[in-house]
């Protein structure tokens, strides 16, 4: 897989958007799109003007998959599932994100970005229902319990995290005992959950061209 090796920054600024890709600096005053709000490059303050259809769908594509730190094939992907299955396409994908192992153990205040997250699954620091699970993609289910192995329970960034977790509020659907450094699923996602401002109808339009 391809990996973006640029800075992260640039990203939210490109796409006018925080995507808290760097855990405690996103929330703090060195964030770069706080301080330069405009596009990233020469001509960023520049650059204005109308964007075409294809320009909009593009941006709600590119903020979407750099949020939850997909490559463009393992994005599409999530779309091809997600379109299959029964309901509105866009919300399926959204759910589909949200589910992602790795986004589950961010949102539960294990991780202090989604990068970091998928480090730690794939590291096998953390047991689903009991078991090790390594897989970032795994879609959570309702009533699955994720906690830190026993092994992994001192690790000084994963109790950072913890203590940092109170800036981000937890979804309604998960629960986390924190002492215990172990959370459960209570319900699936549904969109309202989800509240990244991000228009799913124009990825779906995206794809359908
Ligand atoms: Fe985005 Fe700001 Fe975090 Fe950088 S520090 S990744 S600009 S939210």
């Amino acid at each position: 897989m391809s990996r973006y090796r640029e800075s992260v920054c640039r990203l939210c600024r490109r796409d006018n958007l925080k995507l808290y890709l760097k855990g405690d600096r996103c929330y703090s005053d060195k964030c770069a799109f706080d301080r330069r709000g405009y596009p990233p490059g020469q001509h960023g303050q520049r650059r204005s003007g109308k964007i075409s259809d294809y320009g909009v769908q593009l941006r709600e594509k590119q903020k979407m998959k750099r949020s939850y730190g997909l490559s463009e094939k393992q994005f599409k992907l999530t779309f091809q599932r997600a379109d299959r299955k029964k309901g509105i396409t866009g919300t399926n994908l959204l759910v589909s994100l949200e589910r992602r192992l790795d986004n589950v153990v961010y949102r539960m205040g294990f991780a202090i970005s989604r990068s970091q997250a998928r480090q730690l699954v794939r590291h096998k620091h953390f047991l689903v229902n009991g078991k090790k699970l390594d897989i970032p993609s795994c879609q959570v289910k309702v009533g699955d319990v994720i906690e830190v192995r026993e092994g992994s329970r001192n690790m000084q960034s994963i109790k950072d995290s913890l203590e940092a977790v109170v800036r981000r509020s937890l979804p309604q659907w998960l629960e986390v005992e924190k002492e215990n450094m172990k959370g459960r699923v209570k319900a699936l996602p549904v969109r309202e959950d989800i509240t990244m401002p991000v228009q799913e109808s124009q990825v779906v339009e995206l794809y359908s061209r």
